[in-house]
């Protein structure tokens, strides 16, 4: 089955994932910008990061056959460092214009701090200003469920977002309803030590339904599985779900929710 991995950060892979990945079906991928694992000392590391992800790793994923495209921002992991995020999101603009950018993301409370919180609303102001899609970063474990009302709350707070265009990832069983529920589009991390295992996931998808619920490997540079969302489709084949419903989370759920994005013209290998 083919499928879309809409949050993987290829950066941190080697040429042999994209391999792996082309072999078991994956014909596209989404990009969101990250923290590195350390703090970028200044804006000029990340327009050379914004060159990666809108230059080289879309001809690298070309070689396999596979469509890769990216969400521009500075981690909530940074925005501590007010200034340096604010020059960041000034430089944002440059890029979003180049083919392959599909808006603002992942965007997000780590910690749920104040900071945070400001650079959050400011990245938000980028996105209406330029018409960009949002990819939201939920935070982690125990700041996972308060983060994620926080989140929420800011972007139904302002009328001039709307939640059809906004993705939450790293959703889980307590946060998952309310997403959906609230209008937005949910994403769902298989991961192999926190977040979700493919049998949760499948839980969830029997709890909520397979309307705007995606799912993802969020493939890194730390403990993760880049080929997870197979392991997801095997999953649910095993509890006996129809090819229909499984193509829909893995395969037509992201584009259609891509396809709002200007830039966004994958061509389908069928
Ligand atoms: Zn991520």
């Amino acid at each position: 089955m083919y499928y879309f991995d809409p949050h993987i950060h290829m950066v941190s892979r080697t040429t042999d994932d994209y391999e792996t990945l082309a072999k078991m079906g994956c014909v596209g991928m989404s990009e969101p910008a990250f923290w590195a694992g350390f703090d970028r000392g200044s804006v000029e590391s990340f327009r050379d990061y914004f060159r990666q992800l809108t230059e080289f790793e879309p001809s690298r994923a070309a070689q396999y056959g596979i469509q890769h495209y990216t969400w521009l921002c500075i981690n909530a992991k940074e925005a501590e460092n007010v200034e340096l995020s604010r020059e960041v999101i000034k430089m944002i603009p440059e890029f979003l214009d180049k083919p392959n950018v599909l808006g603002i993301g992942e965007i997000g409370l780590n910690k749920n701090t104040k900071n945070e919180s400001t650079i959050f609303l400011e990245h938000m102001e980028l996105a209406i200003q330029y018409n960009q899609q949002i990819l939201i970063h939920t935070p982690h474990l125990e700041d996972k469920y308060q983060g994620t009302r926080m989140i929420l709350d800011m972007l139904t707070g302002d009328s001039r977002i709307d939640p059809t265009r906004v993705l939450v990832d790293h959703v889980e069983e307590h946060t998952a309803k309310e997403v959906l529920d609230r209008g937005f589009w949910a994403g769902m991390t298989l991961y192999p030590v926190t977040k979700c295992t493919p049998q949760r996931a499948a839980d969830i998808i029997e709890l909520c339904g397979a309307e705007r619920l995606l799912v993802n490997s969020a493939g890194d540079w730390g403990p993760s599985k880049p080929t997870a969302v197979p392991d997801l489709i095997l999953e649910l084949r095993r509890r006996g779900h129809s090819e229909a419903l499984i193509r829909k989370v893995v395969y037509d759920n992201p584009i259609e929710f891509f396809s709002q994005s200007q830039n966004f013209s994958f061509t389908s290998p069928q």
